[in-house]
């Protein structure tokens, strides 16, 4: 660990606290939400990497997460949840979609074998079928929306900080796969939804952080013209 491995910040109350530069080569970029009344983890790695992940966690917030919100069951996203869930009793949240994913640790459905690893499996506590939402105090939420296409499952998240709206869109780029059971006509219309958002941070699954509120648009509408029908 050298000193740049340290938690990034990404907006008020807001941190990068998992990637490949981070914490494992395999891993997605991670983020954690510190509110007041829930201190939420966004996707939790490749699995290998779940301690620093969570040290990265802490160091952000001060304490451990009271959430992990998985926006997909993909293993880079949330091959860490099951150690994490141990280490810190948190509600794990999943989409009904990709819950049996997670629950079975399927291989394909789960891209693990891409990576050659394995998902252990996990029960998620909350189950999510339409819009949810995790109260960070008591006048904000942290928004849960489906966005379906890259997974059936898949979800996106926002909240405001500091005054902008920041989304975390994870995976909004794909891939598709039949294996992941991906729909691209779906994902064409849950981009639709984050467009209408009109976000002004984008925090992202590979790419990183995009601002202000038109490169998050323009980031979106590249990935559509990417995959017309
Ligand atoms: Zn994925």
């Amino acid at each position: 660990m050298n000193e740049t491995r340290e938690p990034r910040k990404v907006a008020a109350g807001i941190y990068m606290v998992g990637g490949p530069d981070l914490t494992d080569p395999r891993d997605c970029l991670c983020y954690l939400v510190d509110g007041p009344q829930a201190k939420v983890l966004i996707d939790c790695g490749a699995g290998p990497s779940a301690r620093a992940v969570l040290d990265l966690a802490i160091e952000a917030a001060g304490a451990p997460p009271t959430h992990l919100l998985l926006t997909h069951a993909h293993i880079d996203h949330a091959g860490g949840a099951a150690e994490i869930k141990r280490s810190t009793g948190c509600q794990v949240l999943i989409h009904a979609e990709d819950a049996q994913v997670l629950a079975t640790g399927d291989l394909k459905r789960s891209a693990a074998d891409w990576y050659g690893l394995a998902l252990e499996p996990l029960e998620a506590d909350q189950v999510l079928e339409g819009d949810g939402a995790i109260a960070l105090s008591e006048q904000e939420d942290l928004a849960i929306i489906p966005t379906p296409g890259h997974t059936p499952g898949s979800v996106a998240a926002w909240c405001m900080a500091g005054g902008l709206k920041v989304l975390f869109g994870q995976d909004v780029h794909g891939p598709f796969a039949p294996a992941f059971g991906s729909d691209l006509g779906q994902w064409r219309a849950s981009m639709q939804r984050l467009l209408e958002l009109e976000a002004d941070v984008l925090a992202e699954g590979h790419f990183g952080v995009f601002r202000p509120a038109d490169e998050v648009s323009v980031f979106i509408q590249e990935q559509l013209a990417n995959h017309q029908g």
